[in-house]
């Protein structure tokens, strides 16, 4: 028998960075579970965590390319694979130019460092201006909200859980995501903590989750309605002489244009548009300007909606008025380990805008078109139209609005090619597919959600196995080959060194601590890696907290991050102003003339809201990403999958608990299992978002066999927040009708 071995692991699977304790034998995983001796999760650990060994082991998770003969996906070895990509791609380059070719980049690319170290490589290698991402139906307005505030499209504000005496909460529902744009491993028990320390919780959602169980105040507001209702938090601060900057007030500009464009938000004025009583609204300003410390938090509800970046925006806005930006238990910044020490003085400053799309006119917002256009892009004859694509860890078949419209255009491709683990939805469109090494079998650093953890933290995690294929930086690397005109079969080292070099670059840069250091010289003193953790290694030592190649000999290395394997612990979050801000002013621009102006937009939209109902996305603690309903101890039990109704809904409605509904909005329409519930408000219902696995092509059986709704199907792709381009993805309006027992399905239809 094989002697156990420990081993200890971030877990990759959500934002919240856990800890894992994985106990071997031999080659053979016998258990997951939460490490105790993580210096940030301490053992905290949820049901998708020890689903890794079954991410792992499933039979489904491909472990050779495919390509695509005569329709139907067969394995092939990896030169043939590549050697496939450059017999298509080549041609449409030639012939239709760089811009022909997409790239849509899918979430679970930043939940790893080879991926977010080499995604830019591909685009430029490509040299397309066509790039897409899971950020336009995610977390896009929070990017341009912080771009323009701040200058720094990353500088995501983050609330202080473990100090805060006050949070207020919109659209997240973290007792199910585990945290989003706020990495805090048990952020149940942080939220609980808020209470058990005397501090209060108010949660704002349209949905009594198991989140708003939880709080102080639960505050159900009209979908959509929060930029609405923080303006009118911000309209009493201001008229009831509440405001106090704090310490930020004199890195502040805007405050009277602010206080102009809010003074129509009045709480009478957006109580029909939030639902909101305006005696609630003035309370809830007071007690926030009352707090000893508080933090103003909105996550993907906030987001996914037409006012998505004036709802962040705002959300800022309130937490500045109430001095509570920069603060220990405000909105603070992250100051990841990797990061050089901030630098004062301006910056290059944002904008969106610098080029639209070719169809519809969209702006671009922090290099990305919305991918909500990417269908039309590619089904709208004309010059540049969009031809070939390759997408990376994504599945846009299932995650973008209209699915319909999204699965023709996928349909109606010259070329696709994806690198995933899976033949699904998406994928069995691609002709050839690259599946990269299980998450296992690579080493983890969390280069992006390090910069929006509530402490800062760095924790390197080996790979615990040997990798059936090539490295994901190896793939992408020969990808940039073919792109470049070097060949399938050319040297990746070229792109590796590339990729490096970028990353030492940066580090000598005037004002950073490697400043006037030799590139070659720097070079040798990495160790012998892979190239991502060499990139990786380069970046940790440049940081602020690194050992700076020698400069600093306490900083971080490689060898002490792996001689810490439970993590190191940098500290709680600290001041960043005023180095962190990158506007061309060097000052907090509160009130940037194109967020301004779209302050108009909303104030008409109080005068347009639709009657009926409307339908909103849901989250559960067993499903982050499509992959994982293919694992069945993430789906068993009861169906998941369900349209949520309220009781006097679903009374007037003729619906029952368990019987059958179609929804219909303007684009599509779906026949659902009915769930009865009171923790759903009247006019909302609501469907999760990822399901719908019954295409034809796929191959992954345990979905296949439980494949849900699509909610997609339901929403617009034309349906935007204007100034970010994120879809929007809540309050869709709909229909709802009941179907007769004879009749129904459970089946998308349509
Ligand atoms: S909360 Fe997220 S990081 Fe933690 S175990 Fe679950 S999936 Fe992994």
């Amino acid at each position: 028998m094989n002697e156990r071995t420990l081993h200890y692991r971030t877990c990759p699977l959500c934002e919240a960075t856990c800890g894992l304790e994985v106990s071997l034998e031999g080659d053979t995983i016998v258990r997951i579970r939460g490490d105790r001796d993580d210096v940030f999760s301490r053992g905290f650990i949820c049901p998708k965590g020890s689903a890794l060994k079954h991410l792992h082991e499933d039979p489904d998770r491909l472990r050779s390319p495919l390509v695509k003969r005569d329709g139907r996906h067969i394995e092939v070895s990896w030169d043939d694979a590549f050697a496939e990509v450059e017999r298509l791609l080549l041609p449409v380059l030639e012939e239709h130019g760089r811009e022909s070719v997409a790239v849509y980049y899918g979430n679970p690319t930043v939940h790893n460092h080879a991926m977010t170290t080499y995604a830019g490589a591909l685009v430029q290698a490509l040299g397309t201006k066509q790039l897409y991402s899971a950020a336009t139906v995610d977390q896009m307005p929070r990017h341009v909200a912080s771009g323009f505030l701040y200058g720094d499209p990353l500088a995501f504000t983050l609330p202080d859980v473990d100090r805060t005496h006050y949070l207020l909460m919109l659209g997240a529902n973290p007792f199910e995501s585990n945290g989003s744009i706020a990495t805090a491993p048990d952020f149940p028990g942080r939220l609980q903590g808020i209470r058990a320390r005397g501090g209060r919780l108010v949660v704002v959602d349209p949905r009594h989750t198991r989140t708003a169980r939880v709080a102080d105040e639960h505050l159900m507001i009209r979908p959509g309605g929060d930029a609405a209702w923080l303006a009118a938090l911000a309209q009493v601060l201001f008229d009831e002489h509440l405001i106090d900057t704090g310490p930020a007030g004199e890195h502040l500009d805007g405050l009277d244009e602010v206080r102009r464009v809010v003074e129509p938000f009045t709480p009478e004025v957006v109580e029909r548009a939030t639902w909101i009583a305006p005696e609630v609204t003035r309370r809830i300003a007071r007690e926030l300007a009352a707090a000893p410390t508080a933090a103003v938090y909105g996550r993907i509800g906030t987001n996914t909606v037409p006012f998505g970046t004036l709802a962040s925006w705002l959300t800022d806005v309130v937490t500045i008025l109430t001095g509570n930006l920069d603060q220990p238990g405000g909105m603070m910044w992250a100051h990841p380990a990797h990061l050089p020490p901030h630098r004062p003085g301006p910056g290059r400053g944002f904008d969106i805008g610098r080029r639209s799309t070719r169809v519809n006119g969209h702006p671009e917002a922090y290099g990305q078109f919305p991918v909500a256009a990417l269908p039309e892009e590619i089904l709208t004859p004309g010059p540049g139209r969009i031809r070939a694509l390759v997408t990376v860890a994504g599945n846009p078949a299932r995650s973008i609005p209209d699915s319909t419209q999204t699965e023709a255009a996928l349909a109606a491709l010259d070329v696709m090619v994806s690198v995933d683990p899976y033949l699904n939805e998406t994928t069995r469109h691609a002709d050839v597919v690259l599946p990269p090494p299980s998450s296992l079998q690579r080493s983890h650093y969390d280069l992006a959600f390090y910069g929006q953890s509530v402490r800062n933290i760095a924790n390197y995690s080996p790979a615990l196995f040997e990798a059936d294929g090539p490295a994901e930086e190896e793939i992408i690397a020969r990808l940039c080959l073919i792109a470049s005109g070097l060949g399938a079969e050319g040297d990746s080292q070229i792109i590796h060194d590339l990729v490096l070099d970028g990353a030492l670059r940066r580090a000598v840069a005037p004002g950073r601590p490697l400043e006037g250091r030799d590139l070659a010289e720097l070079r040798t003193h990495l160790g012998q890696r892979s190239p991502a953790d060499r990139v990786l290694e380069a970046l940790v030592r440049s940081g602020w907290a690194g050992d700076h190649f020698g400069n600093n000999p306490t900083g971080l290395t490689m060898e002490r991050l792996e001689a810490n394997p439970h993590g190191i612990d940098l500290g709680p979050l600290t001041s960043q102003l005023p180095g962190i801000l990158r506007t061309r002013s060097g000052r907090i621009e509160l009130a940037a003339p194109t967020i301004v102006d779209d302050v108009d937009r909303l104030r008409r939209w109080l005068h347009e809201l639709p009657d009926g109902p409307v339908l909103v996305s849901r989250r559960h603690l067993r499903s982050n990403n499509s992959w994982m309903h293919n694992v069945e101890i993430l789906v068993k039990g009861r169906d998941r999958c369900t349209l949520q109704v309220h009781p006097a809904d679903a009374e007037a409605w003729g619906l029952v608990d368990g019987g059958q509904a179609r929804v219909t909005s303007a684009v599509g329409s779906l026949v659902a299992p009915v769930e009865v519930t009171d923790e759903i408000a009247r006019s909302v219902v609501c469907l999760p978002h990822g399901w719908g696995h019954d295409a034809p092509g796929t191959r992954m059986r345990v979905a296949s066999r439980r494949p849900g709704v699509n909610t997609n199907i339901l929403t617009d792709g034309s349906n935007l927040d204007v100034l970010s381009g994120n879809a929007v993805l809540n309050g869709i309006p709909v229909e709802v009708t009941a179907i007769p027992p004879t009749v129904s399905s459970t089946h998308p239809e349509d």
